[in-house]
């Protein structure tokens, strides 16, 4: 559920009109609701209730501050995969002991970062990542908490590029070796040993996968306990999938995975956490974008709209369907036709959609991809030198711009030109 609907025939971002903040801040541009932001959060603390247990937002999803704060401002804690990610949920308020640090490839300086800043723990990905963070730590002269992210090889029967729990994926250690690996981290002195992690993949729309997974690392606790490792800590990743159309079967919806969390791991007595990126941010955010033509091509109309792949890469990147609606509600009863809808950019992989029915459009008119708060601004890039588009944040019949859209004189500014030239 989101807070995008029509009233009066125009689309409201929660009370204010979508087309509102185009005529203030132009287009294309990111907007999100805050009411939907706090609901996804909400939705999987209250599914966890009654366990221990922390929800720890992939911020790679969506990270801008005003984003972070406003799931800090509910308690969120932050999952972090870069350096930068870590400062800027510090930044937005996050206690350092609410930010888990995920991700294959953690240097020595993002580990120095984190363990002078504060971490919840590290989740470890390899065998020399964790004698780094060994050295770090104990150079710091600190115990650095950590979990190791057991691979359990189950197919997340998500898309290839983002399934991660296959014995194929570069992510965590295959879980057949977490034996041998637990009893190296117990042996180096700077690291803690609190608990497990998993992350399977990402769109999820069954829980089966996940299922299966957790069933392994419920067994595996048990075989480390025996072992004398002290798990205590469950981190379970974040997955969980939402629905990008709506004529689709809807994805388990998180009460259900709280309680498939409880069913496989509730007798373990450990604090739980999970890690959701996409089901926090991605239908809490639209972009909206204008229609610059309409072309007739042969057989098909294009709808050639002032967003592009950089702006939006999903439907590029993973073929991912967004469901693209008039900011104007047609009158019931319109007639639709198939368009075409592709962006400026010079590349016939910059096309959102093809033979998508819609009502007829013209130039200037506004149109709005929903489910885009997820993997959209993020993934963003300046090719073509599109200069980075805006971001907005609602709450209430309130706007701001969260980012502003940089001029195109900040763009090339950013270049220098060496001496020689
Ligand atoms: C990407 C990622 C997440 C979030 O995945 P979503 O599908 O956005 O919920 C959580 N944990 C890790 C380690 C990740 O890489």
């Amino acid at each position: 559920m989101d807070h995008f609907l029509y009233r009066d025939g125009a689309l409201y971002a929660e009370d204010v009109p979508v087309a509102e903040i185009a005529a203030a801040v132009g287009t294309p541009f990111y907007v999100y609701s805050t009411a939907t932001l706090e609901r996804h959060f909400k939705l999987f603390d209250e599914a966890l209730e009654g366990t221990e247990h922390l929800v720890c937002y992939a911020m790679k999803a969506a990270s801008n501050q005003a984003i972070l704060k406003t799931l800090a401002k509910l308690g969120a804690g932050m999952d972090v995969v870069s350096q930068g990610e870590y400062l800027r949920a510090r930044a937005a308020g996050v206690p350092g002991d609410k930010i888990v640090f995920s991700g294959v490839g953690k240097t020595y300086e993002e580990i120095h970062t984190a363990l002078t800043g504060g971490i919840r723990q590290f989740n470890v990905e390899s065998e020399p990542e964790m004698i780094v963070i060994d050295q770090v730590a104990q150079k710091l002269g600190v115990k650095a908490p950590i979990t190791i992210r057991v691979n359990p090889d189950v197919d997340a029967k998500t898309h290839a590029k983002i399934a991660t729990g296959k014995s194929e994926n570069k992510f965590g250690i295959p879980i057949s070796r977490a034996k041998e690996v637990y009893a190296l981290a117990a042996s180096l002195p700077g690291l803690e040993v609190i608990g497990i992690d998993c992350h399977i993949g990402s769109q999820l729309t069954d829980l089966e996968p996940f299922r299966l997974a957790y069933e392994k690392v419920a067994e595996l606790t048990e075989t480390l306990r025996a072992e004398g490792h002290n798990i205590r800590r469950l981190d379970l990743g974040g997955g969980l999938g939402i629905p990008y159309t709506r004529s689709n079967e809807a994805p388990p919806l998180p009460v259900e995975y709280g309680q498939l969390i409880k069913d496989t791991l509730g007798h373990l007595d450990c604090e739980i956490e999970i890690e959701p990126g996409r089901l926090i941010a991605g239908n809490a955010g639209l972009m909206v974008s204008k229609v610059i033509y309409v072309k007739s091509g042969e057989g098909r109309d294009f709808l050639i709209i002032d967003g592009a792949m950089n702006d939006l890469i999903r439907p590029a990147m993973y073929e991912a369907h967004h469901d693209i609606i008039p900011v104007i509600e047609p009158v019931p009863g319109t007639e639709q036709q198939p368009y075409d809808i592709v962006g400026p950019v010079c590349e016939s992989g910059d096309t959102f959609a093809k033979q998508r029915n819609l009502a007829p459009m013209v130039a200037g008119d506004l149109v709005a991809f929903r489910s885009a708060g997820a993997y959209g601004a993020v993934m963003a890039s300046e090719y073509n030198s599109r200069p980075l588009i805006p971001e907005v944040l609602v709450h209430g019949d309130q706007f701001a711009v969260i980012r502003e859209r940089p001029s195109f004189d900040e763009m090339i500014n950013r270049d220098t030109i060496p001496a020689w030239l």
